[in-house]
């Protein structure tokens, strides 16, 4: 039999049991700062040196909380890692924690790109956001790029900027393929998340929506579970490896 091929698409909601501030909740950035929204909005912030200077220091303290992998993220990649099913993260986050906790980069599709990693909006070279914070630190709070002199951003999706065609077109053919979704911390209210739900459960795929609040997609998804996530994810992703379970608890295989 055919491995089963498990996606897990992955919002904010994940990432909150590592400490990770959401955007709108009571302390959440943008709640905070009502400014934000422009430090990462592409036309502000090619346009204002001061921008990019506030923009990199957000960067700075969000990667500075040195965020950890929680119990949702490690299950997720020793799913993967089992065997018991190939597994494909489809994430809206920028985090990086899915390949923190072990899964394999080319497994993870980050929708809105990466904050591990700086772009040159000239040409194109990347380089890793620890580079940039210590030219910070050595005093050029907004480092241009050493190859061209042109301006660095984080490799982000910003606002203004449109999302990868490629990174997309994988995204959509998983969704389509999977035979089980787990849309896992996300309000599944934008696009293209939602679209990908939709297209996971309209191609047969039985969707399971592990999220707090209520979502458009309750209706169509097999299962519903409002524990939290960090709870939640092992249970029932351990369901789909019980080899491994048996192995664990001391038990034979067959
Ligand atoms: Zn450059």
């Amino acid at each position: 039999m055919a491995k089963p091929l498990v996606a897990i698409l992955s919002g904010a909601g994940i990432s909150t049991d590592s400490g990770i501030p959401d955007y709108r909740g009571p302390n959440g950035l943008w709640t905070r700062d009502p400014d934000y929204e422009k430090l990462v909005t592409i036309e502000y912030y090619l346009a204002d040196p001061e921008i990019r200077r506030r923009s990199w220091a957000m960067r700075r303290e969000m990667f500075d909380l040195n965020p950890r992998p929680n119990a949702a993220h490690l299950a997720i990649a020793e799913l993967s890692a089992s065997g018991a099913a190939a597994v494909r993260v489809i994430t809206q986050n920028i985090d990086g924690l899915h390949q923190a906790a072990g899964m394999p980069a080319r497994k993870v599709l980050e929708l809105h790109g990466t904050s591990r990693t700086v772009v040159c909006t000239g040409c194109g070279a990347r380089t890793p956001v620890a580079d940039a914070f210590a030219r910070i630190d050595a005093g050029e709070p907004d480092p241009p790029c050493l190859e061209c002199g042109a301006i660095l951003k984080a490799a982000t999706v910003m606002f203004g900027e449109a999302l990868d065609p490629d990174v997309l077109a994988s995204a959509a053919a998983i969704a389509k393929a999977c035979t089980v979704m787990f849309a896992v911390g996300t309000s599944l209210q934008v696009y293209p998340a939602a679209g990908l739900a939709a297209l996971a459960a309209g191609s047969g795929a039985r969707l399971v929506i592990v999220n707090a609040e209520p979502t458009p997609y309750d209706d169509v998804a097999a299962e519903v579970v409002r524990e939290p996530i960090s709870e939640a994810m092992p249970r029932l992703l351990r369901a789909l490896a019980p080899d491994r379970t048996n192995e664990n608890a001391g038990g034979r295989r067959p």
